[in-house]
């Protein structure tokens, strides 16, 4: 059994029956359950007295009784809520077969959430404050209120944002929960290679993936539509996630009435919890989050380019920010300050009406593989030469810079390395563009490729 409440309670129950009444209470019954260590239960008390006291009179009774619940745990720990945080940085948690396992190689997600996706960053504003105040309910108590909640809007208009936010405040507040984000394309895809393989050993690790999660978040449901196998194969993740209060959080384009070819009694599922809808935000909240994501660039924005910005896209956040992302880029490609209209609408003219396709990973490959002169096989090589390990590292971090994908993803995509990896490569080349202007020139040189495509 892993669940260290479901434990202690009946470890308790075993002592209040064995122990006598008084010293039950006094000692056992207030005692919390914190976390596992390697193989032990860590227990918290109030006092560094009352610790001292059942280490020397009851700890044997108490160890005795937890072993008998669960035999995998072969001790017993008494902190105190001052020191309990020691703890908590050393735990581990239960794996099926493999049984504790230091928390730090369990949470492969660590870094799945994209930083800048916080609830900090995201503004508020009547057009989305019912999303945003469910993911923040349902950051800090999963499981419990909106179950599933489902949030729907066009695009680009912040579901994605909110879900890496509820990730990224969930590490911080709850590192033991073990939260899962996926895109429902991601789901499918994993489905279509455990069905290919037929391995029952992949078939069982697909499972085990998905139902040992507290918090699972599934971005553009949409994708499922007609792609029944998938929709079966959610359906069972769903029930069992639901029945064991393990929180859902589902994204769509549209409102679940609208995903009319998915089956009905997903509709069914969906309708159990809340939803809420992202509309289109008004002019204020449009200049308010400009002036946030300048903020985060370290760009001076001034109010009439904010709203010279804002009015040119009403209802498409990411094509908004990419009209700023264009003006930064223009204003320290040529070095100058643009604070005027006249300024702005001359640094976007080539832009605005060609709204150009979003560029996506692999325009930033094909730039830097044709800059370099090398091809695409040696960047996702293992080779270590410096005339692709550099290359390598320009292209994981303009993808870092220029795109929402979760590091780990950035590493799956470079033939599976490690996020830490990723981080790495990011880092050295941010380094190197500040301290080498030979790095500066190649990394402006693609970024202008990239939108001039
Ligand atoms: P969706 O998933 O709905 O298509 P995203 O979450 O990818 O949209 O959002 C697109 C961009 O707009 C992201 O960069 C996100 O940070 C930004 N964005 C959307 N809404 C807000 C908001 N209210 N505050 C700050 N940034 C926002
Ligand atoms: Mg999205």
């Amino acid at each position: 059994m892993a669940n260290i409440e479901e434990l202690w309670a009946q470890a308790k129950n075993q002592l209040s029956i064995s122990m006598n009444i008084t010293v039950y209470e006094v000692w056992v019954e207030k005692l919390n359950p914190v976390c596992f260590v390697d193989s032990s239960l860590v227990l918290s008390t109030i006092t560094v007295s009352a610790k001292r006291t059942i280490e020397a009179r009851y700890l044997d009774t108490i160890r005795e009784a937890v072993s008998s619940v669960n035999p995998l745990i072969t001790d017993v720990i008494i902190t105190t809520e001052n020191e309990k945080e020691g703890y908590l940085q050393k735990q581990s948690v239960y794996v099926e077969k493999d049984g504790f396992k230091p928390l730090e190689s369990i949470n492969k997600n660590k870094n799945a959430f994209l930083e800048k996706y916080t609830f900090d960053n995201f503004v508020e504003g009547k057009s989305n404050a019912y999303a945003f105040a469910a993911c923040k309910t349902v950051a800090d108590e999963p499981g419990v209120k909106y179950n599933p909640l489902f949030i729907y809007s066009g695009v680009g208009l912040g579901k994605t944002h909110l879900l890496h936010a509820i990730g990224n405040h969930l590490q911080k507040h709850a590192p033991y929960k073990k939260v899962l984000y996926v895109s429902a394309e991601t789901l499918m895809n994993e489905l279509i290679s455990v069905i290919r393989n037929k391995s029952m050993d992949e078939n069982n690790k697909f499972r085990e993936k998905y139902r040992s999660v507290d918090v699972l978040m599934i971005d553009d449901i949409q994708f499922l539509i007609g792609k029944e196998a998938t929709q079966e194969a959610f359906f069972h993740i769903f029930n069992d996630l639901y029945y064991n209060n393990r929180q859902i959080i589902i994204t769509s384009d549209r409102a679940p009435k609208d995903l009319t070819t998915l089956e009905e009694r997903l509709h069914t599922r969906f309708s159990w919890g809340l939803t809420v809808d992202i509309q289109a935000p008004d002019m204020e909240t449009r200049v308010a989050i400009l002036k946030t994501k300048a903020a985060q660039a370290k760009f001076t924005l001034s109010d009439e380019v904010a709203h010279f910005i804002a009015e040119k896209s009403t209802s498409n956040i990411r094509e908004m920010e990419g009209l700023l992302n264009k003006i930064v880029f223009f204003s320290s490609l040529t070095n100058t300050v643009i604070n005027t209209k006249e300024m702005a609408n001359e640094a976007l003219k080539d832009y605005i009406d060609d709204k150009k396709d979003a560029i996506d990973a692999s325009d930033i490959i094909d730039a830097v593989c044709q800059y370099f002169k090398i091809s695409s096989a040696d960047i996702f090589s293992k080779k270590k030469t410096k005339n692709i390990v550099e290359p390598r590292m320009v292209a994981i971090y303009l993808i870092t810079d220029l795109l929402p994908i979760p590091l780990v993803q950035i590493g799956e995509m470079f033939g599976g390395r490690d996020h830490t990896t990723i981080i790495h490569a990011r880092d050295k080349i941010s380094d190197e563009i500040k301290s080498n202007p030979r790095m500066k020139i190649i990394v402006m040189d693609l970024k202008n490729m990239l939108l001039n495509r």
